[in-house]
């Protein structure tokens, strides 16, 4: 059970004064339902406001005395209304819409010297502030900076300053579960007060991710990271499982051989599954490289022991498409296979979650879906999560909490610098695929300026497969970047026609399945998408991946988009177009250009990326952390490791009274369910 202590940081938002249904709405959006999302949610900026007593820079937030002298009051209330009065630096207009006279004269008593904190501007000769931020009789009742935190629409910076406010003034005392004398070494502060300075930043360099309060909640997440998934793993080592052994009742007939590696890590997980020991495994391996039939063929052994399996991805397409390919496999074997998504609904999805818990269905592909509550299974065996980095470790354990026993079997095709596999997926043994069938051909990588564009849309011309041609959807609210997608599709539409088609994330399902129904059966040539495509899609006669503005995305989502392409035996090119190229953005495109060796790649993303660049690792969702941010805190990373193993070693119950403490940080981070674990043993 949750400490009591953290109950008030665990209630809902709409139990702080002040939130209603309007402001919870868009809370609940912005940052999730309880008081502790909230906490969590955190400033991204300082805005300035200096005093100025000489002209202030142009465009910028100043706070100077104002003395009304005039009023020029406008002949209709369409014009707006203007104060003019006489500043430190000369004379100044404030401008006003939608105000009436009476608010104004109240608000600007003439000859009365005012302070005002607004943005300076220039027109046209003489300076305005349009509507200022603050007008006040004292200097001291403006404030010198304002606490900014990211917004969405509808959403008001000044509420949330409040409301959080209003949390630290109610926050439960916490024991520590730092040592101590580790704390006062680093000289961080205790979390509330860490917590409480986070949200306080005076100035930019507050928002350093190496400031002390930052570095100690940063340690604090870590740590809870890493004593979850060591709990998991420590349990996992000795749990019994549902014993499988090979029966070879069901044989598959492919139409190749497997590689070596396919082989050796087939008989890993073969081993695995044959014990008694619930199986917990991380299938590495980069794109291409044949993860699928590997999973395929470990699914066929539980099948054989009359255990159901479900094989979970993390797009619809691509559970989709794994349904399409596996179903086709499967048929000669009369093995009844299922596709649940959100999209199954109404009859069908009754009849099918009835088949499935009758255990009629042996094998369910599906989405999220599958984690639902309403979704049970007869006996599953195993459970296999596909592109696993897309999920977090909760999504992970809750399919694979479906049933007692359940052996796991995830997937993933971003490789993972050596330097922080085991801390990241500590809770996993490792198979590693290292090696791609035979007879692809390595694809060739070209960096272009999209200067070039005419040109990429000549040879587009003369490509004898198909092609992909990616713009990028960094953000999917971002409507200029919706825009331009559609942009590109015209134009090629009006050089190929109907053999382009277009997707990307704002389509419907049915709409996006159709296009890539088209795509798959050759029907159009060329496939304009966002990153929807990036996971998994397996199109074999696509040869050509056109990637633009390839300086906004990470190395991860690069690698992986060039790796839909070089997928069969044809010679395969992908060009990545830039617009505006920084240094750094310029070494990771060549990086890209010069090896197609994912694990080389990763490892140097993680060294190259600066501060700001970690676009591809934020959206490979390797790692979701609140606070923590690699590589910056890569150093506490392997502390956290270092104390999260020496605390189960000496307390591997966390009953001792740190302990106690312990599982209030676990709660704090939402590991909770490594806690159901430990109770469970
Ligand atoms: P990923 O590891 O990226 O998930 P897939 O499982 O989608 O890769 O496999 C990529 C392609 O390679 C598929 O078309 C698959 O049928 C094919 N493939 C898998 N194993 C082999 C093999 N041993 N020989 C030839 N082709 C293979
Ligand atoms: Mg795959």
């Amino acid at each position: 059970m949750r400490p009591e202590i953290l109950n008030p940081l665990f209630c809902d938002i709409t139990s702080l004064k002040g939130v209603g249904d309007k402001t919870a709405h868009w809370l609940n959006l912005l940052c999730g339902r309880r008081v502790l999302d909230l906490l969590w949610h955190l400033p991204s900026s300082v805005r300035m406001r200096p005093i100025y007593e000489t002209q202030p820079p142009l465009g910028q937030c100043a706070t100077f005395q104002f003395t009304p002298k005039k009023y020029l009051v406008p002949p209709t209330r369409r014009i707006p209304f203007r104060v003019q009065g006489e500043t430190p630096f000369g004379t100044l207009v404030l401008v006003f819409f939608h105000s009436h006279m009476k608010e104004i004269e109240i608000r600007f008593p003439l000859d009365k010297t005012l302070w005002i904190s607004g943005t300076l501007q220039n027109k046209n000769g003489t300076f305005i502030v349009i509507h200022p931020d603050y007008v006040r009789e004292k200097q001291q009742d403006i404030p010198t900076h304002e606490v900014i935190y990211p917004l969405m629409k509808g959403a008001q910076n000044t509420v949330l300053i409040k409301l959080i406010q209003g949390v630290f003034s109610n926050f439960p005392t916490l024991p520590e579960w730092q040592n101590e004398k580790f704390l006062a070494v680093n000289n961080w502060p205790d979390f509330k007060s860490a917590l409480f300075k986070l949200h306080r930043p005076e100035n930019d360099s507050d928002l350093s991710p190496l400031t002390p309060p930052r570095m100690r909640l940063a340690f604090d997440e870590l740590l809870a990271n890493q004593l979850a998934l060591m709990i998991v793993r420590q349990k996992n080592r000795v749990q019994a499982g549902i014993a499988c052994p090979p029966k070879n009742t069901l044989k598959l007939s492919l139409p190749f051989a497997l590689t070596t590696a396919q082989e050796k890590v087939l008989s890993e997980i073969s081993t695995d599954l044959a014990s008694p020991i619930r199986m917990s495994r991380l299938l590495q391996g980069d794109v291409g490289s044949g993860k699928t039939i590997v999973a395929l063929l470990a699914a066929l052994q539980v099948i054989e022991n009359n255990y159901q399996v479900a094989f979970m991805a993390p797009t619809d397409i691509l559970a989709r498409q794994h349904f399409q390919k596996i179903s086709k496999l499967l048929e000669p074997l009369n093995i009844r296979v299922g596709l649940l998504t959100a999209r199954e609904k109404g009859k069908r999805r009754e009849a099918l979650l009835k088949s499935l818990a009758l255990g009629e269905i042996s094998l369910i592909i599906g989405t999220h879906a599958l984690i639902e509550e309403g979704v049970q299974f007869k006996n599953l065996g195993l459970a296999i999560i596909d592109e696993q980095h897309r999920f977090g470790v909760n999504q992970r354990l809750k399919l694979a909490q479906k049933q007692p026993k359940v052996n796991t079997l995830v997937m993933s095709a971003t490789p993972i610098p050596r330097s922080l596999a085991m801390t990241l997926y500590g809770d996993m043994e490792v198979s590693v695929l290292n090696e791609k069938p035979a007879g692809r051909t390595p694809i060739q990588t070209k960096v272009l300026s999209t200067k070039k564009i005419p040109a990429v849309i000549q040879k587009l011309q003369n490509w004898p497969n198909q092609a992909y041609w990616v713009c990028p959807l960094v953000d999917e609210s971002e409507k200029s970047d919706l825009m331009a997608v559609k942009e590109r599709f015209k134009e090629l539409q009006q050089v190929f026609g109907n053999a382009v088609g277009l997707v990307h994330g704002k389509m419907k399902g049915d709409e996006k399945e159709a296009v890539m129904a088209d795509f798959v059966s050759g029907k159009t040539r060329i496939l304009v998408s966002t990153t929807v495509i990036e996971v998994g899609v397996d199109v074999p006669n696509a040869s050509l991946m056109i990637i633009e503005h390839a300086e906004r995305f990470g190395l991860a989502t690069l690698h992986q988009l060039r790796g839909r392409v070089g997928r069969g035996t044809l010679n395969s090119v992908c060009l990545l177009l830039y617009d505006k190229l920084s240094a750094n953005a310029k070494q990771r495109l060549e990086l890209l250009r010069d090896t197609e060796d994912g694990f080389k790649i990763a490892e140097a993303d993680l060294q190259m990326r600066g501060a700001g660049e970690i676009l591809g690792w934020r959206q490979s969702g390797l790692q979701d952390f609140k606070i923590a941010h690699l590589p910056e805190h890569t150093d506490l990373l392997k502390y956290a490791t270092q104390e999260a193993k020496e605390i189960l070693k000496s307390d591997p119950t966390l009953s001792t009274s740190r302990g106690q403490a312990l599982r209030t940080l676990l709660y704090l981070f939402e590991k909770d369910s490594a806690i159901h674990t430990l109770k469970a043993g």
